[in-house]
């Protein structure tokens, strides 16, 4: 399954090779953003730093894909595409697919893990699945 990473995803891409999760974070006032960009977009500096956090989380939100829209992910169907948000990194959300769990059994709340697959994809899994 493809998987684009633009270049400002340098530094995810780079924690998902070493199979850490990170985010862009602000050095002067501390707080996470996601999509990264090159100024913080709580106090506008521009003193961004890529930060490994724990990957567990729990599902904002969530859909089940029953249609297949890429070829490619026609032997998956049906599967999961949810909006996780991170303990130790408010304020991101990232979307991504969740495994390891029946679509009908995905609920708003449900705390998930990263999965790392291959060095150059993260998905998440139920904590304790
Ligand atoms: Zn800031």
């Amino acid at each position: 399954m493809t998987t684009v990473l633009l270049p400002e995803h340098a530094g995810f891409r780079s924690g998902l090779e070493n199979g850490q999760l990170c985010f862009p974070r602000c050095s002067d006032c501390g707080r996470f953003h996601w999509y990264p960009m090159t100024l913080c977009p709580h106090c506008r500096s521009s003193r961004i730093e890529w930060q490994a956090v724990a990957g567990r989380g729990h599902v904002y939100s969530f859909t089940v894909v029953r249609h297949a829209f890429d070829e490619e992910w026609r032997s998956a169907l049906p599967y999961v595409v949810a909006l996780i948000e991170f303990e130790d990194a408010p304020g991101v959300r990232l979307i991504s697919n969740l495994v390891g769990i029946a679509p009908e059994a995905v609920r708003i709340g449900l705390s998930v893990v990263a999965q790392f697959e291959a060095k150059k994809r993260v998905v998440f899994r139920p904590v304790n699945a």
